[in-house]
């Protein structure tokens, strides 16, 4: 295999680097005090291309594979997760299932404007009611002539408050024998009658980020809103997973590298009996740790990016690298917390930011239990992956790159 990165790799992490170091790293902590996003974020990483990273150019995309998607989730959560989440949901939970599952017609008028960041989307699956188990989704949508009348609640969103577009599972067959079959897909416009929605305060992480909740009474959704056909709701929300699970596990090996980072340069600047504390075995046992679990997570991430490249199914590999990623970078974080001491439980260091984001992404898009149990499922032979209906497109530099 061939590990190197190409040009334009290269050129997209500087990008993004050079964005979250010089522009947010500076504001974060305060952001982190107000509960608020700055108001020059969602801008700034549309007109850096960074919202439609991985689409083609006639979509409104940068052309670039999804190796791309992955390299710069893990620079920009190496400065904060706000800015990961934001591409986590607007281009891997939302985006790329309009890139795999639209119509045409969707992919113009829906992923067009959100791959060039002129419009923010959103995902809404979890339900008050509804986490790991989605078949307890009681959203509905009930269809009446050309339209499906929705009704029903989704909680945790991220950017609901921000976006133009949700891509939102709902129930449309409550009678189905499988409860899985009974659901929906759709992209819906927010901006109409009958959708509300509000912001969520008082989160251990993420504080600056924007999670909220959307609600929906009797709003009217034309039929060619919906994604995929009627009953494939389930399918399309594993496959967004699969998607946005990459962006974490990439974003997960950028906050192990934060950790690292940080910790090694307190372990050199600080002393206690008469040497800098990197001196000491045990600190130096927890920075090999962080070593290697980058290493680790980033080859993980690596291998579900060229999966997604190659046009091959990577549930698995995806499930793999998330879980591992996102409980390497919480054990990371905890140290990096420990070797700063006291230091390491304000906010005047990163640390104890990176310890609360990190504990976050052991819980959205699947908790490390529901990762734990996919891959006892797999290597079981439980749990055998099918063919879907519609594959995420393999990355094709000709298409990507060629104007319609
Ligand atoms: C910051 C943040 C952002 C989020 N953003 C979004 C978003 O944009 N869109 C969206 O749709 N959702 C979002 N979520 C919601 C997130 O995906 C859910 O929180 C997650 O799926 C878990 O669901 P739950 O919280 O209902 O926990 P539950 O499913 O109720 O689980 C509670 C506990 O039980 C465990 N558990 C559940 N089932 C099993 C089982 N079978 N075996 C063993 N243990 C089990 C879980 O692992 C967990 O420890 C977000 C959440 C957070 C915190």
């Amino acid at each position: 295999m061939d590990f190197s990165l190409s040009s334009d790799h290269q050129m997209a992490i500087n990008l993004t680097r050079d964005f979250a170091r010089k522009e947010v790293a500076p504001v974060i902590r305060e952001a982190e005090r107000q509960q608020q996003m700055p108001d020059f974020i969602l801008p700034e990483m549309a007109k850096l291309g960074l919202l439609g990273i991985c689409f083609p150019a006639r979509y409104g995309g940068q052309g670039m594979d999804y190796l791309s998607l992955g390299l710069i989730s893990e620079e920009l959560e190496a400065v904060d997760s706000t800015l990961r989440v934001v591409i986590s949901v607007h281009v891997g939970l939302n985006s790329m299932a309009l890139l795999q599952w639209g119509t045409e017609e969707q992919k113009q008028r829906f992923l067009m404007p959100q791959a060039r960041g002129e419009k923010i989307a959103c995902f809404g699956l979890t339900e008050p009611g509804a986490g790991s188990d989605v078949t307890g989704i009681r959203s509905t949508a009930r269809r009446q002539g050309g339209d499906y009348v929705l009704n029903g609640e989704k909680m945790w969103i991220s950017l609901a408050t921000r976006a133009h577009h949700a891509l939102v599972v709902a129930r449309t067959n409550p009678e189905a024998a499988d409860p899985h079959e009974g659901l929906s897909a759709f992209i819906i416009e927010l901006d109409q009658p009958g959708v509300s929605r509000g912001d969520i305060h008082g989160k251990l992480g993420v504080r600056s980020g924007s999670t909220g909740w959307l609600a929906f009474q009797d709003v009217r959704v034309p039929a060619e809103n919906r994604l995929g056909e009627e009953g494939e709701g389930f399918k399309i929300a594993m496959s967004c997973l699969d998607n946005g699970r990459y962006t974490v596990a990439a974003g997960a090996t950028g906050l192990i590298r934060a950790c690292l980072d940080a910790s090694l340069r307190y372990a050199r600047e600080r002393t206690a009996f008469g040497r800098e504390i990197g001196k000491f075995q045990l600190i130096q046992q927890k920075i090999a740790f962080m070593v290697q679990s980058y290493e680790a997570a980033r080859l993980l991430y690596f291998r579900a990016g060229w999966l997604k490249n190659n046009g091959r199914r990577n549930t698995r590999e995806t499930s793999l690298a998330k879980w591992y990623a996102t409980d390497a970078a919480f054990q990371a974080a905890a140290e990096a917390v420990q070797i700063h001491g006291a230091y390491g439980y304000s906010d005047e260091y990163d640390v104890e930011r990176y310890l609360r984001n990190a504990k976050g992404e052991m819980i959205y898009e699947g908790t490390s239990e529901i990762h734990q149990l996919m891959q006892a499922g797999y290597a079981l032979g439980y749990r055998v992956d099918t063919p879907l209906r519609k594959e995420l497109p393999p990355y094709d530099p000709d298409f990507w790159q060629a104007i319609a």
